[in-house]
């Protein structure tokens, strides 16, 4: 396997991607982190910047980002895939405001150590603009801003488009209108991980690559070169999860799948817009995101690859032929500017992690010493620095305002044994997919969607 063609992203860093060496032997750390993607290096660098003298070892299978976070849409975005009334409702007005203010300083928190570290990671601040094509999508976008009001958001944080501010911020096919949010960066995603790999190189961390983990219990990582112990072990395997032992039902890794386009003349940005490099979607069931990259390319992804029974992941799982030409078509219909024949120059795609409560959480158990961040579903490339910060304060035993909101120490119920597990998950994606074409057809909301969305706790 060539790491760079896992996704544009990696084949587009600065240098090469040649393996970092792996674990030379039994070693003892106070600290081992599995998994080098955002969550398991932004653990590494709160601690290290906070507690200089710790001792962390991060533990990788392959190469820092050979998971999601160098594979992603590269929106570092403030959204948490709870939405802001379901957190309401468990847990009350004040801590679900609590959880998403934390999540608009992330954003902010994230642009501050690229910046101070020097990663050079394309970030731009414009935010995202989600649009609405249809009388259907307008109710949504319109509730969207409602929500938010109801529950202590303000004009600062998202305001209602019309149809001539959302097409002077996306020209997409069709625009009725939509919604802005401050509340993002675009962002290259695999330069992010691949710097931050780096960055925590010169605090001191040590990061062994081509080191797979076969086993976590507390007080020890263990690999086939050896074993790491430590008092504190964090998993932070996200999709990869079902792989290590006992941990089949915790996640399930489900698809997301993205193209990229040939760098565009700019006749057609003049045309398209995201002149501030906006993140955009639009209020359709089946997620689609996109980027205006800082090298000229749209890059665009959605899910809708199908769940693999048993919660396996495999690199061909990656490329489903099916899904790139869907997100192509998708692109054509939105963006007409882009001619008959979409210049698609890339497609890839990755496992993200889905908790059955489709909650994310962070947490240490003190008793065995394990810890653990994910479930961030598709919003993982902001929410994981939160949740390296939570949990460098929580192994560190400091009592913060992170480490009291409402995800820290959630648990999730585990998924269903199969062939449960598989028929409810590719059911859902179905009745999405088949929500959206109906709506389109009768422009009328799908209440099977909603039923489904409610069902799988959403
Ligand atoms: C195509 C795609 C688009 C996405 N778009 C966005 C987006 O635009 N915005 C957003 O917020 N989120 C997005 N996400 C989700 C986001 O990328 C993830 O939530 C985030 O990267 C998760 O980071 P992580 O470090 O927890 O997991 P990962 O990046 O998946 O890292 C886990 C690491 O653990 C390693 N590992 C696994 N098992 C072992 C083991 N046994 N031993 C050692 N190492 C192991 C893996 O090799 C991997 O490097 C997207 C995801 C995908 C797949």
């Amino acid at each position: 396997m060539r790491y760079q063609d896992l996704s544009y992203w990696l084949s587009s860093v600065d240098g090469p991607l040649t393996p970092r060496p792996g674990l030379p032997g039994d070693t003892d750390a106070d600290v081992v982190i599995v998994g080098a993607g955002y969550t398991g290096l932004w653990t590494a660098y709160y601690l290290a910047a906070a507690d200089p003298t710790l001792r962390i070892v991060v533990l990788e299978k392959e190469i820092a980002g050979y998971g999601a976070s160098g594979r992603n849409g590269g929106w570092c975005s403030a959204l948490f895939p709870t939405s802001l009334p379901a957190l309401a409702r468990r847990h009350g007005r004040d801590r679900a405001l609590a959880m998403q203010r934390a999540m608009h300083e992330t954003v902010r928190e994230v642009g501050r150590v690229v910046a101070a570290e020097g990663i050079d990671c394309d970030w731009t601040a414009g935010g995202t603009v989600v649009l609405a094509r249809t009388d259907v999508q307008l109710g949504r976008a319109r509730s969207a801003v409602a929500e938010a009001r109801e529950h202590g958001l303000d004009a600062a944080d998202l305001v209602l488009l019309d149809a001539a501010e959302a097409a002077a911020r996306c020209y997409a096919d069709g625009v009725r209108g939509g919604t802005y949010t401050p509340h993002c960066a675009a962002v290259h995603p695999a330069k992010l991980v691949r710097g931050l790999a780096a960055a925590v190189e010169r605090r001191g961390v040590r990061v062994f690559e081509r080191t797979p983990v076969t086993a976590l219990r507390p007080g020890a990582a263990v690999t086939p070169a050896g074993v790491v112990r430590a008092p504190v072990v964090v998993r932070a395997t996200e999709g990869f999860t079902p792989a290590l032992p006992g941990q089949r039902r915790a996640v399930a890794p489900v698809y997301s799948l993205m193209v990229a386009t040939a760098p565009l003349p700019e006749a057609t940005w003049a045309e398209i817009g995201l002149a501030e490099r906006e993140t955009f979607s639009d209020y359709r069931h089946v997620i689609i995101y996109g980027q205006r990259t800082a090298d000229g390319r749209l890059a665009f992804g959605g899910r809708g690859a199908p769940y693999h029974y048993g919660s396996r992941v495999r690199p061909d799982f990656d490329r489903e032929p099916r899904v790139f030409a869907a997100l192509r078509r998708v692109l054509g219909e939105l963006f007409p500017a882009l001619g008959p024949d979409v210049p698609v120059t890339h497609t890839w795609g990755g496992p993200l992690g889905v908790a059955r409560d489709w909650a994310a959480s962070v947490g240490l158990d003190r008793s065995t010493g394990l810890a653990w961040a994910g479930g961030y579903v598709g919003d993982g490339v902001g929410t994981s620095n939160l949740a390296g910060r939570t949990l460098a304060d929580l192994i560190r035993g400091e009592q913060t305002d992170l480490t009291i909101l409402p995800w820290v120490n959630h648990r999730s119920p585990k998924w269903e044994p199969e062939p449960l597990r598989w028929l409810a998950v590719n059911a859902g994606l179905k009745v999405m997919f088949s929500a959206d074409e109906a709506e389109s057809r009768k422009n009328r909301p799908s209440r099977r969607a909603q039923a489904f969305t409610h069902l799988l706790g959403h």
